[in-house]
């Protein structure tokens, strides 16, 4: 039986793209420092590199699911151009307090919830066990935490953090680069 794939989740805005709030313009993107180098490493590691991303926007009424699309195409041409192949991108449209009917609701895949995470382990085989995820807000950690991976959480959700309240297993790291140097270093 073929092995199955490790992974690193990776939230995307505040994280991989400049959170500039419900961004949905592709143009607007743009990468945080030494994202693409870290995804090189991670990849050449054997890394399979997934997105996944609240997207309440969607529900909020402030753009489409179309619009998720396009700034995910987009990205996916700026890593290319990077060297760095994303496998997939998973988001999460809904929001309990949402003004879009249809996604107006609770769900099992807005994070904390592990539904992204579950489903993408589900969908391409990956062992949760045996992989990462990398994001700046608490409920990314606790995400990947139920889900059963290993985390670090970035940036000033770090800072704050204290060590009662994070979950366990969860390093902590300044920037991207320090992220995939603990990740790389684990093994
Ligand atoms: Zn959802």
């Amino acid at each position: 039986m073929e092995a199955l794939a490790r992974a690193v989740f990776l939230d995307r805005d505040g994280t991989l793209i400049r959170d500039t709030g419900h961004a949905f313009r592709p143009a607007d993107i743009e990468l945080l420092d030494g994202v693409a180098a870290g995804l090189r490493r991670l990849q050449q590691a054997g890394y399979c590199l997934i997105v996944v991303t609240n997207q309440a926007g969607v529900a909020k009424g402030f753009f489409k699911e179309e619009d998720v699309f396009a700034m995910h195409r987009r990205l996916r041409e700026i890593l290319s151009r990077e060297g760095v192949g994303i496998a997939d991108f998973y988001y999460c449209p809904h929001h309990p307090d949402g003004s879009v009917p249809e996604y107006a609701r609770r769900c099992d895949c807005r994070k904390p919830e592990p539904g992204l995470i579950l489903r993408a382990s589900r969908e391409r085989s990956i062992e949760l066990r045996d992989s990462w995820l990398i994001g700046n807000g608490l409920t990314d950690v606790q995400a990947g935490q139920t889900a059963g991976c290993r985390t670090v959480l970035l940036g000033a959700d770090a800072d704050e953090a204290t060590e009662a309240s994070l979950p366990p297993q969860t390093a902590v790291a300044r920037n991207f680069a320090q992220a995939v140097e603990i990740i790389l270093w684990s093994w």
